[in-house]
């Protein structure tokens, strides 16, 4: 069974599983493009939380056309200046973010920044419905069929899995996650810092690192710092099922200063830390006949690649206008994917070059890094890598 066909424009229905930033994403583009989207959500309400995005390169070109660059500004403090930190706690200078990178301007943000923009845009326009998902899919040549776990049933010409890494979309349709997760040995916890650091002033931000181990602090305009602590382990699904409070202490055990200690308190007293493995998901295809996966239920990427939210976003405007463009559903969706492929594994291999810096693996990693950053900040050096990276 290969369906192909698509209603006329104005009465195409798609069903999004997730109100994410990939899942609203697709919900404004296919709007404007006369679909009627319907937004599924298993949370009670909307996830405005989240952490640090670096945003630019083929997200922040599709964020420019879809107009919402004006509700996006750059958190960075001008004033703000940026150190590395070893175990002892020393503080040397570090390396500001580039102003430009993968050929578009970048702009600091959080992931809340971009969650708004979007939400506000699609709030009046489309329906979400919280507190659900789905619990059994199925489809034949004219349409797909969701069943959901509050019972109700919805049909759709296209239903979008946009329900991130852990995806019920993914598992419904292309079997278990483990057939597709690839784990990185490293574990992630992240949470917003509810008092100021000591021994920092306010808009500077710090990494610290040492081999193993590395623990950011990033600040932020209007918006308390945010920390972020990664560390490795052979065995990042058994610490995952610890204590975020416990893992933490232990994993960064002998870190002194006062920075590092700070974070791991304010770790402690958060009701929202996120602790989790850090994983890629990797599939051959992205579509079974209606069904179409987009975002970190696709091709999860990796925080460490700096790209999952542009990626969610520029994905759902390539997908919206190839449907436009092209004769059938097929058809679109094998076009989406043969032009957006290479750009998502060009990022999962960077990411997989970038987990070296940021968290050096070991001791001959933890030099190399550092002996980088030196070079970087000459005035040489600098030149040479914003050539690199533009
Ligand atoms: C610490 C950290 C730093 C990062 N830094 C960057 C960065 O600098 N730049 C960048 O571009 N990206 C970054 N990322 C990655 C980025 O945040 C993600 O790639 C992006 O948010 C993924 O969006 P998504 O909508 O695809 O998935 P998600 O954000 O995971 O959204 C999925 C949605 O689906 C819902 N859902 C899940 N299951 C179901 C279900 N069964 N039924 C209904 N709904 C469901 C969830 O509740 C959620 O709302 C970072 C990530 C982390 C963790």
């Amino acid at each position: 069974m290969t369906p192909s066909t698509l209603p006329p424009q104005g009465v195409r229905r798609a069903l999004i599983v997730g109100s994410g930033i990939s899942g609203l994403a697709a919900a404004l583009t296919l709007h404007r493009a006369g679909w009627q989207p319907l937004i599924i959500e298993r949370a009670p309400r909307r996830r405005t939380g989240g952490y640090f995005v670096r945003f630019n390169g083929a997200g922040y070109s599709a964020a420019e056309r879809l107009g919402l660059l004006d509700s996006l500004p750059d958190r960075r403090d001008p004033e703000g200046r940026m150190f590395e930190a070893d175990s002892s706690g020393r503080l040397t200078p570090g390396l500001a973010m580039p102003q430009q990178l993968n050929g578009t301007p970048m702009r600091m943000l959080l992931r809340s920044d971009l969650e708004r923009a979007l939400y506000e845009a699609v709030q009046d326009l489309v329906e979400i419905r919280y507190d659900t998902g789905p619990a059994a899919v199925t489809q034949d040549r004219d349409k797909v069929t969701v069943t959901l776990t509050d019972g109700s049933v919805e049909s759709a010409d296209l239903l979008i899995g946009a329900d991130g890494i852990h995806s019920t979309v993914r598992s419904l349709a292309f079997g278990p996650e483990d057939l597709y997760r690839k784990d990185f040995d490293h574990v992630v916890a992240a949470c917003v810092m509810d008092a100021p650091l000591p021994g920092i002033r306010d808009g500077d931000s710090v990494i610290a690192t040492a081999p193993g181990r590395s623990a950011w602090i990033n600040s932020y305009r209007d918006h308390p710092p945010v920390a972020f602590l990664l560390y490795r382990t052979p065995w990042p699904a058994a610490e995952i099922r610890k204590q975020p409070a416990t893992a933490l202490r232990q994993a960064f055990a002998g870190f002194g200063g006062k920075v590092v200690p700070a974070m791991l308190d304010a770790m402690d007293r958060s009701e929202s830390v996120l602790f989790d493995q850090v994983s890629q998901i990797h599939l051959n295809r992205w579509s079974q006949g209606r069904v179409v996966l987009l975002g970190d239920s696709a091709w999860c990427m990796t925080l460490h690649s700096g790209q999952g939210s542009g990626t969610g976003i520029a994905g759902a405007e390539l997908l919206t206008r190839l449907l436009a463009e092209e004769d059938s559903l097929s058809a679109a969706l094998g076009s989406w994917e043969q032009r957006l492929r290479p750009l998502v594994t060009r990022h999962q291999k960077e990411a997989l070059r970038m987990r070296h810096f940021f968290m050096p693996a070991n001791r001959f990693g933890y030099h190399a890094r550092r002996g980088l950053i030196r070079a970087i900040s000459t005035p040489v050096g600098a030149k040479l890598a914003q050539a690199i990276r533009t």
